[in-house]
């Protein structure tokens, strides 16, 4: 490079300076609100009875395309709340290493027992951290904010019941 260019291309730099700003620093000391749809991770959660409200059905670990949910389903027994005779989980499990979000798990449920989360996954250094147990899943629902995506509203959003249309009032026939 020859000294003429150097100083052309200080030249150039210098000018720079004074050329009107096309960027925004990213706003670093402001937290963006999480969008309403934001989804992580999982709770199971209580019924209105205070019981747990999942039946063991086996439904989400059916339709989940990672197969990373196992559940075992218990023996039948009565509600200690409502006495009425139920299914239930003896356990239950969920590898979050391998999910993608879906959120099949959530529309299958037929009890609104399982939920996702409104709360950022957490990093984890070691794969045994991604394992959601049981007691992390039921400790999840008083942990953490939870969606407000039940299975049943998600289904309602899918099959809106038709509204109802206007009657058409007869009209009256012409005599000959
Ligand atoms: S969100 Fe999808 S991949 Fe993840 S556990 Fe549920 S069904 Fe499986
Ligand atoms: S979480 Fe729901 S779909 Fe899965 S086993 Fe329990 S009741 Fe059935």
């Amino acid at each position: 490079m020859s000294f003429f260019d150097a100083f052309a291309a200080l030249g150039i730099g210098f000018s720079n300076l004074f050329r009107p700003k096309i960027t925004e620093p990213l706003p670093w000391k402001q937290t963006r609100p999480r969008p309403e749809r934001y989804r992580a991770s999982f709770a199971l959660v209580h019924n209105e009875h205070g019981d747990q409200a999942c039946i063991g059905c086996k439904m989400c670990q059916k339709i989940c395309p990672s197969q990373i949910i196992t559940v075992t389903t218990g023996p039948k027994a009565p509600s200690p709340a409502t006495g009425k005779k139920r299914g239930w989980a003896s356990d239950f499990t969920l590898d979050l290493n391998a999910c993608i979000i879906c959120e099949l798990c959530v529309q299958v449920c037929p009890t609104d027992a399982i939920l996702m989360l409104r709360v950022q996954q957490q990093p984890a250094f070691d794969r045994n951290d991604l394992l959601l147990t049981m007691d992390r899943l039921y400790a999840n629902e008083e942990l953490h904010q939870l969606t407000w995506a039940t299975g049943t509203k998600l289904v309602e959003m899918q099959n809106p019941k038709p509204k109802p249309q206007p009657q058409l009032q007869s009209q009256p026939k012409e005599t000959p």
